[in-house]
């Protein structure tokens, strides 16, 4: 297939400025030989620290410490605040250009579906502009409700509980026990948690439909709601991957690699962070490990490095916060719900930011 003019071409391309991309960017930018190419496309300028985006639904302000320009972060890197709309073996694509590479990482991390059709009021906790959404309606609100009882969901809920008085706040899970991939120990602490400070939890009902003010399940109850938090899912994007990159994505979209992260058939196209199919949890920090691996592989590749990395499945600790004082820190089955787990949550956000802006990432 004859390739199409291209605008421009980089050594090396980086799709997503999220935890992987930013990190594989960041290590990039310092150890790629000076005379190559480097080259990071995102839909917005800055990174954003995910894990602490709930905090900026009670305070606007918290966006300026968690959210960072893409340009106090690189050095040399060309930043192209654009979309990418088709990513092919050869060149990725926006609306604005054709680009090629010799060398592609794509990071562009999962979509947060509502599966509602009215989607008034609904709202997805997924980054700092939809917080601040989140920040208006709420004020307004009296009867809230969450759909899930996941890490997300059970983060809001603390945060709400903790943060408001007066309002009805309902928590809906189709499961027995929120926090239902952690150990039941951790569950109970955090049912304990809400439900003490006025948060109702049903389990065992899925949220179905939204009709004049309220919630309906499937078990037909019927829950008056201002506004609803969607904490149900999350689906994999690969809709832009184009060509023989098609085939490189498993029934659920999300995408394959080997245990170098390169997409299965196509050795100078890597994909880390949550788009990937890797069956993991999807993590800020399992995202940053994918970063170190990444990049190390490419300044391998480049003869910069001499080793290849390989991935090796495993999961690191979880800490959840409830507010501002209280938190649970997850390893394995073990579990220790309190005030320390929430200062390890501030401090962890407090540590990547200033490693971030510090340029401080090691990568062998
Ligand atoms: C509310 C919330 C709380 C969380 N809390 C925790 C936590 O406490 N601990 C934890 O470990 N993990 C947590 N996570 C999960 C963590 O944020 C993700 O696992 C991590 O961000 C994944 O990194 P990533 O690089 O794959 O994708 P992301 O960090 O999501 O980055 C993807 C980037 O790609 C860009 N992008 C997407 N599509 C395109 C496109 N077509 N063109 C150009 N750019 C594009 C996006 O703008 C974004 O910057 C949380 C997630 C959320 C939403």
């Amino acid at each position: 297939m004859a390739l199409p003019k291209l605008d421009c071409s980089f050594d090396v391309i980086v799709v997503g400025g999220g935890f992987c991309g930013i990190n594989t960017a960041k290590i990039l930018d310092k150890a790629l030989p000076k005379d190559s190419t480097l080259a990071l496309f995102d839909k917005k300028d800055y990174f954003e620290y995910t894990p602490s985006v709930h905090k900026v639904i009670f305070n606007l302000d918290y966006e300026r410490k968690i959210a960072i320009p893409f340009q106090n972060l690189l050095k040399r890197t060309a930043v192209f605040t654009e979309s990418v709309t088709a990513i092919t073996p050869a060149y990725i694509k926006t609306k604005n250009g054709t680009y090629g590479f010799k060398y592609l990482v794509v990071s562009s991390g999962i979509a947060y579906p509502i599966l509602l059709e009215n989607k008034k009021n609904t709202f997805v906790l997924k980054n700092c502009e939809e917080a601040k959404k989140i920040h208006k309606a709420l004020k307004k609100a009296e009867n809230i409700i969450i759909v899930g009882g996941g890490l997300i969901g059970a983060e809001i809920a603390g945060e709400i509980v903790t943060k408001t008085t007066g309002k009805n706040i309902t928590m809906i899970e189709p499961g027995e026990r929120i926090l239902s991939r952690n150990p039941q120990g951790a569950s109970r602490w955090a049912a304990r948690f809400l439900t003490k400070r006025g948060c109702k939890i049903i389990y065992g009902e899925k949220v179905i439909k939204q009709k004049n003010g309220q919630v309906i399940t499937d078990k037909y109850s019927r829950i008056p709601a201002d506004i609803i938090f969607w904490c149900a899912g999350i689906k994999c994007d690969s809709s832009f991957l184009a060509n023989g990159l098609l085939k490189a994505v498993n029934k659920r979209k999300c995408v394959l690699v080997n245990d170098l992260l390169q997409i299965e058939g196509f050795p100078n196209i890597f994909c880390g962070g949550d788009l990937t199919a890797i069956p993991e949890e999807k993590t800020a920090q399992n995202a940053e490990h994918h970063a170190r691996i990444i990049a190390h592989n490419i300044l391998t590749s480049l003869g910069v490095c001499k080793t290849l990395f390989k991935h090796a499945h495993g999961s690191g600790p979880l800490v959840i916060s409830f507010g501002d004082w209280a938190g649970l820190f997850i390893y394995k089955s073990f579990w220790w719900g309190g005030i320390i787990p929430a200062i390890m949550k501030k401090m962890i956000e407090i540590r990547v930011i200033a490693n971030l802006i510090k340029f401080r990432t090691k990568y062998f």
